[in-house]
């Protein structure tokens, strides 16, 4: 059987726009080879709409989710992210796309194998401006602070206070809260801390200081 990636990728893109993603946002997707951040029996789902297994009990996000916390963060060219939770590297390429070459992702991940799976994915896929961390995510990433955007791709009991601190001033992040019923909130540092709800969301936990227990 022969793949046709780019047309299903299309496809994916346009189910996306339908339900409102930006058209900055729909280009970096149409950009990213989801398949090559699948272990290679997912690969021919690649551009389902749905999160699929990578291991583990880890799971890549579905794309729409990918690409509205992605629209909420409001990326620009330029700038520095931090993401929590690397797992295939995915998400951290959209970020990358929409930065651009002059910005930089740096990804935290806990589990060593996912380090070197996304760290793979990405190198295959091209991306020279991510780089993968093998570290506690709910403690940040102080060498590099403060950043503009930062990406939780986990759910976590509450925003870990170091990840507040690194967040610049005008920053924003997205990150999803609760144990069972999660919500993805967007935080914003201006003038105070502003917490804003955006919708219901089911992500596996953040796991570790500031995050749930094992
Ligand atoms: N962004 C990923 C999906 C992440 S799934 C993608 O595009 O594929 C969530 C990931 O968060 C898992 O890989 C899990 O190992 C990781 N994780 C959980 N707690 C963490 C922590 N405290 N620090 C870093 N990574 C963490």
């Amino acid at each position: 059987m022969v793949n046709n990636y780019y047309e299903e990728r299309k496809r994916m893109v346009e189910l996306l726009r339908r339900q409102g993603i930006s058209d900055v946002v729909l280009h970096a997707m149409m950009r990213v080879k989801r398949h090559l951040f699948l272990p290679p029996n997912l690969s021919d789902q690649a551009y389902g709409d749905y999160p699929l297994p990578i291991g583990e009990g880890q799971t890549i996000s579905a794309p729409h989710m990918v690409a509205l916390m992605c629209d909420y963060l409001n990326l620009n060219k330029g700038e520095k992210v931090l993401e929590i939770g690397a797992g295939s590297g995915y998400h951290a390429a959209v970020i990358a796309e929409l930065i651009g070459e002059e910005g930089q992702v740096y990804s935290i991940e806990r589990k060593k194998w996912l380090v070197e799976f996304s760290t793979e994915n990405l190198k295959r896929a091209g991306y020279k401006n991510v780089m993968v961390i093998l570290d506690d995510g709910t403690l940040g990433l102080p060498e590099h602070a403060p950043y503009d955007k930062i990406s939780v791709t986990c759910a976590a009991p509450d925003v870990p206070p170091p990840l507040l601190e690194q967040l610049k001033t005008g920053g924003k992040m997205v990150i999803p809260i609760g144990r069972y019923r999660q919500t993805l909130y967007m935080v914003e540092k201006k003038n105070g801390v502003k917490r804003e709800r955006k919708c219901d969301v089911v992500f596996v936990p953040l796991v570790g200081r500031y995050g749930f227990h094992e």
